[in-house]
């Protein structure tokens, strides 16, 4: 095979193919490349079975990357390698062999909203109040523990002491339990479940073991204890690991991923050969120094230098919009205008921001100027929840035989309705041969409560009321009604989270969607607009082929490359997130995501924030990112206006909320006399020295401390 496409040092982690091996590298040096280019060695040159190799990445895009990348260099002869996720490794280990650890093999998957009702089923079961124990955080503490693979015991003995934590593991063990009699996982459950399988029985761990005689990953720096341990367990008999990262781009500590794992790789494997690689081909040298300039601020990072030989390119484009429709509708025109005056397709810009919600205003602009785009990370229209309910009800009220639906919304909103009370009626209907909504109508002989059946009376009085006004209504009030009558938008705003009005979001959109349908349909029916519907998200999956702009979060990016990357939103609060601006390790993460998002451009890259944004329904003022003055002012094209960005300080937040009045103001600008490189001592903390300063904002390294940010504005600093 041709591997002259590859510089000394990939070349020499291609060829070698036995023993540990890190690759430690920054953004667009190549380390994917060394993977698929190992891969097809490894099977033209070396003549290994594709059976004995395994690649595991961190998203499904990459996914289908890496396979790709590898067909164009082999054709299929790959096409009996496992290239897979994390997740769907496991999902087809387990498949083949959860038996042997008590499941059944046609087990569930649940998603988030699945996992939220069954938490707060099991918090209130075990005595709780969800107003103290908030579902959404009790689940993050599952999380957390089976990412350290802490089973609900050990994870109670850990934490008998604390209070909350002790509580926290009951649910837990309830909860394990519920999934397991409804033979469902959860998501953190695919792996957890694969390491206990391959730990516990020895010949499914040989099985594995004898079969992957390669393994490799990538983004290693995103693992976390969990993953690392199942890594290490498949190539234990072989020890052929190859594992690939970068210690900037690592983003996902707030899942518990662990640098750690990458730094101690050598510890772990003391053979482990390693290669750095310095040459990025990604980007042009403008874009491979912005980054640079942001991600040198983090502490404690390794020195990497990263060069490139693509000299030539167009500065840094800073652009600062009105508000987010405004921000939204320049990068609409500048992409039209690139995809005309420079002969572009679609496929080359990427649009990248920090939240989903985000998304909403860039998708409206792209569609008012008909620039064809496509969201990866989050689900399709169609495929979420509050979009399959109201579908749901439509369906029934077409269609009264239609079980699922039924049984999807026969309970949603909350009516009481439980398992036990459907069971009677599908095992009736098993018997009698009707449908589950026919054997509503008399319920005379069945064993319920007669709260039960006067709900369901009721759930059957508003279903036949939407099959008279269907008749005459016109659609677009009829499905008014319907979300309406079943006060699933009430129930939305009472929950009063992000994620509710996001969904109260959606269904406003579906409204939109029906308004569409009668304005372009001759029929227009019911019947009509769901198969039309039905048609939409079926086409929506055959469009792999097409053209379009990419949409996601800096997080889905990681990995990929685009001539043209839009970075939108760069706002404080916004980019860094709020809840990151006043935790350091978190305002480092955020700004190796910003590096993270950078290093996707090849040609050029746009920055853009806004003045004023309404996000979450509410309107703010906004400003720069603190990021964007992080990047050296000669990089940006020569009329971008830099505004400068303090970092807000703690006196700055919290002066009304505690009424610190100006007497009480402490040396506002930090204490003059102190500046980088001055020795001082702290109440707390003892000696240390400045090592940066932004505002009030001190950065000191402490004797036997360690690196620590004093903020000045609540305390003094003594210079010595
Ligand atoms: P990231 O850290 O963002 O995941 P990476 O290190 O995995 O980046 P790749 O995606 O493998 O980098 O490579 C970046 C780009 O540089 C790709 O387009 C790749 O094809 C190209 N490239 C890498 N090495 C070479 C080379 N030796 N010759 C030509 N092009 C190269
Ligand atoms: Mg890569």
């Amino acid at each position: 095979m041709d591997l002259t496409g590859l510089n000394k040092d990939q070349l020499s982690a291609v060829t070698r193919v036995e023993g540990p091996l890190l690759i430690l590298a920054g953004a667009g040096s190549g380390k994917t490349r060394v993977i698929t280019y190992r891969i097809a060695h490894m099977i033209e040159d070396l003549k290994i079975s594709p059976y004995s190799l395994l690649a595991i990445t961190f998203t499904n895009k990459a996914a289908k990357e890496m396979r790709e990348r590898v067909n164009s260099l082999i054709g299929d002869r790959a096409k009996d390698m496992w290239i897979s996720t994390f997740h769907s490794l496991c999902v087809r280990i387990l498949r083949r062999d959860i038996e042997r650890i008590g499941y059944n093999r046609s087990f569930v998957i649940y998603d988030t909203q699945d996992q939220l009702s069954l938490i707060k089923e099991c918090i209130k079961e075990c005595g709780l109040r969800e107003d103290s124990f908030k579902p959404s955080s009790v689940l993050s503490a599952i999380s957390g523990a089976k990412d350290k693979l802490l089973n609900p015991k050990a994870f109670e003995a850990r934490y008998f002491n604390d209070f909350r934590l002790s509580k926290i593991s009951k649910v837990y063990d309830l909860y394990q339990r519920k999934l397991k009699s409804n033979n469902a996982l959860d998501f953190d459950d695919l792996i957890f479940k694969t390491v206990e399988l391959l730990k516990t029985d020895e010949f499914v761990r040989d099985f594995y073991q004898r079969k992957f005689q390669y393994v490799m990953v990538d983004e290693y720096q995103d693992t976390n204890h969990a993953q690392y341990v199942l890594i290490n367990l498949l190539s234990e008999m072989h020890k052929n690991l190859c594992v690939v990262g970068d210690d900037d781009q690592s983003i996902y500590g707030w899942r518990g991923a662990d640098i750690a794992n990458i730094l101690d790789f050598e510890k772990d494997y003391k053979d482990a050969f390693v290669v750095k690689l310095e040459q990025n081909y990604r980007s042009t040298e403008v874009i491979l120094d912005g980054a640079n300039s942001v991600i040198k601020r983090n502490l404690g990072r390794k020195n990497k230098k990263l060069w490139t030989q693509l000299k030539e390119g167009e500065k840094i484009k800073l652009h600062k919009a009105y508000d987010e429709k405004d921000e939204a509708n320049f990068i609409a025109r500048e992409i039209k205008k690139r995809q005309e005056e420079e002969d572009r397709n679609l496929r080359d810009f990427a649009l990248l921001y920090r939240t989903n919600a985000q998304s909403r205003a860039l998708e409206e602009a792209l569609i008012k100027h008909s620039i064809s785009y496509k969201i990866f990370g989050s689900l399709k229209f169609y495929d979420r929840k509050e979009i399959k309910d109201i579908m749901a009800y439509l369906r029934l009220v077409q269609n009264p035989l239609d079980d699922l639906a039924l049984k999807r919304i026969v309970n949603v909103p909350k009516r009481g309705i439980g398992a036990k009370t459907l069971e009677k009626l599908e095992e009736r209907a098993l018997v009698t041969g009707e449908s589950l909504f026919g054997l509503l109508h008399d319920l005379s002989g069945f064993d319920l409560s007669t709260k039960v059946k006067t709900t369901l009376n009721k759930f059957v009085m508003m279903i036949n009321s939407f099959m008279d006004m269907k008749e005459i209504l016109p659609l677009t009030e009829f499905v008014q009604k319907v979300i309406d009558n079943t006060r699933y938008v009430d129930e939305l705003k009472a929950e009063d989270t992000d994620e509710a009005r996001g969904r109260i979001e959606n269904i406003e959109e579906f409204k939109s969607v029906v308004m569409e349908f009668m304005q372009n349909s001759e029929e227009k029916t019911l019947e009509e607009f769901l198969s039309s519907v039905s048609l939409v998200s079926d086409l929506d999956s055959i469009d792999e082929e097409d053209d379009f702009v990419t949409l996601m979060t800096l997080h889905s990016a990681k990995g990929l490359e685009f001539p043209v990357v839009f970075l939108a939103g760069v706002e404080e609060g916004i980019f860094p997130i709020s809840r990151a601006m006043l935790d350091e390790n978190q305002l480092e993460e955020e700004r190796r995501l910003c590096y993270v998002g950078m290093t996707r451009a090849k040609q050029i890259l746009y920055i853009t924030y806004a003045n004023e944004r309404t996000l979450y329904g509410r309107r703010n003022h906004a400003i720069a990112s603190r990021f964007i003055s992080e990047i050296d002012e000669s990089l940006f094209e020569e009329n971008a206006k830099i505004e400068k960005t303090k970092p807000q300080s703690l006196y700055d937040r919290y002066k009304d909320k505690y009424k610190i009045g100006q007497d009480d103001k402490p040396k506002f600008d930090g204490q003059d006399d102190i500046t980088v490189g001055s020795k001082i001592k702290h109440p707390k903390f003892g000696i240390g020295m400045v090592v940066a300063k932004t505002g009030t904002v001190y950065t000191i390294a402490f004797e036997g401390q360690g690196i620590k940010q004093i903020d000045t504005t609540f305390i003094s600093l003594s210079k010595l």
